[in-house]
């Protein structure tokens, strides 16, 4: 799912994919729990990057990360096509599975 959606990236946007998580370990969550950067503390509330589900794709030209969220948007819509979660808000560059 992953390729197709690097793919799909570089048909439909003028920006290049940037792949930030993939795989985290049940420490690495608890400690973004602890962090306030996710709600699943990786244990009660598994993430989807603990069964290696999920990824973080962003957007970028050059150095620059690009946030539009209608591109975001559109991005997620070929990923549900693919059997993938729907967007979180607050998390556009989350794709769950
Ligand atoms: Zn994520």
């Amino acid at each position: 799912m992953v390729a197709l959606l690097i793919q799909y990236v570089r048909l439909v946007c003028p920006y290049d994919p940037i792949i930030d998580w993939c795989k985290r370990s049940g420490q690495e969550q608890a400690r973004m729990f602890k962090l306030g950067l996710s709600e699943c503390d990786g244990v009660k509330k598994r993430s989807d990057h603990q069964d290696a589900k999920a990824i973080d794709l962003y957007l970028g030209k050059g150095s620059k990360l690009i946030w539009d969220k209608a591109l975001y948007r559109k991005l997620h819509k070929f990923w549900s096509l693919l059997g993938g979660k729907e967007m979180i808000p607050g998390d556009i560059g989350h794709f769950g599975g």
